[in-house]
């Protein structure tokens, strides 16, 4: 599939084919965010690939994971602010797991139609 521009994914494992469409439209923002803030492309590190708990939001689409060790301490902290920030008016939740093997990210998922 066509990425929006700045918006990469991880490696070829990562598939975003049948993340819904308006999730997409908000990653794409996101991703232009990223380049203006830190210079860099958004990193996608697994989408409706790999292994996650059953149940997971994955599965269907509704949930992504972002790279997190691109950042240094001060601009995770300012992008989580700007995801925070934005929740307010797009039905999205995040979860900080720098701290979940087996590898450290930032998981968002999309609770909108
Ligand atoms: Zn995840």
């Amino acid at each position: 599939m066509d990425l929006p521009q700045y918006l990469v994914v991880a490696d070829n494992t990562v598939v975003l084919d049948g993340v819904n469409a308006k999730f997409m439209e908000y990653l794409a923002h996101l991703a232009m965010l990223h380049k203006l803030l830190f210079g860099t492309d958004l990193v996608i590190t697994s989408g409706k690939d790999g292994q996650h708990v059953a149940g997971s939001l994955h599965h269907l689409g509704l949930a992504v994971d972002q790279r997190t060790r691109d950042k240094n301490p001060e601009e995770f902290n300012l992008w989580m602010h700007v995801l925070s920030y934005s929740a307010d008016a797009v039905p999205i939740t995040v979860f900080d797991e720098r701290n979940f093997p087996p590898a450290p990210h930032l998981h968002v998922e999309w609770h909108g139609a």
